[in-house]
């Protein structure tokens, strides 16, 4: 479903990715772990074009998005609206929610899908509703973000994201910013999607978690892929010092 080759990203001096080549076929889970720093969110956020990459390619459902030289040696992408459609196919989650304050939780649900995809308001409305049952917050549809929990929020911005039907999920620590009493009720609400077969890559910090939802594991380390393999290799039997060292920071 997507395939990320050799991606590079520098900001100025610093090279925070130094080729990082992931693949996701449907269904698969991939989740990445690493200390901070190493480049887990610029990755993420590289694939969909939010950050664009210095080197390497994205292609998603067979489509590599072309990219062009810019005039200081820079990538920048050739077709902006193929970026938009790469945009569509892709759900990001992220670790502060970014809910819009002014929304209601279904204005949040809906507004891609009826502002920029141009779907039908009534059709968008049922979808988000299906969506926010789901995720067992119909009953808060028409309240504002302010006054939901991070969990709640987290929640949201989850149905926010699958509104768009995207091909590929991908979340940026989704639970690092709850309380730990609220993070098990998000977990369950992307452990379902697992289960389901949805296509993600989820960076978290959650190594149990990891270790039952993923079918791939990959461990970042200064932007390079220091190890990867099934969870049960990676957290049975990792090989690589940093790994393991890294591994028992964690617990
Ligand atoms: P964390 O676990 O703390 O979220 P991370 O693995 O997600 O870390 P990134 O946020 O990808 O790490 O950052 C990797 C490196 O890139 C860091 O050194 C960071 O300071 C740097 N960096 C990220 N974004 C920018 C930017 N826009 N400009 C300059 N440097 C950046
Ligand atoms: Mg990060």
């Amino acid at each position: 479903a997507i395939e990320v080759s050799n991606l590079h990203k520098r900001f100025g001096p610093l090279e925070v990715l130094k080729g990082v080549s992931l693949s996701a076929r449907q269904g698969d889970v991939v989740a990445i772990i690493g200390g901070s720093g190493s480049g887990k969110s610029t990755f993420l956020r590289c694939i969909n074009m939010l950050e664009l990459p210095s080197a390497g390619s994205v292609a998603i459902h067979g489509e590599t998005i072309e990219m062009k030289t810019d005039r200081h040696g820079g990538l920048m992408p050739a077709n902006r609206r193929q970026v938009q459609r790469l945009r569509s196919q892709l759900g990001m989650v992220f670790q502060n929610f970014n809910l819009w304050q002014h929304m209601t939780v279904l204005q949040n649900v809906i507004e891609v899908p009826v502002h920029v995809l141009k779907q039908p308001r009534d059709k968008a409305i049922a979808v988000a509703e299906a969506l926010l049952r789901r995720v067992g917050l119909y009953e808060k549809r028409d309240a504002y973000p302010a006054f939901l929990s991070g969990g709640q929020q987290q929640r949201a911005a989850i149905a926010r994201a699958l509104a768009i039907q995207p091909l590929v999920m991908l979340f940026d620590e989704p639970t690092s910013a709850l309380d730990p009493e609220l993070v098990g009720e998000v977990l369950a609400v992307i452990g379902d999607l697992a289960r389901e077969k949805r296509t993600m890559i989820l960076v978290t910090h959650e190594m149990k978690f990891a270790r039952e939802v993923a079918s791939h594991v990959v461990f970042l380390h200064n932007g390079i892929i220091e190890e990867q393999g099934p969870p049960d290799a990676i957290f049975g039997a990792p090989k690589s010092e940093r790994l393991r060292k890294f591994i028992s920071s964690i617990h």
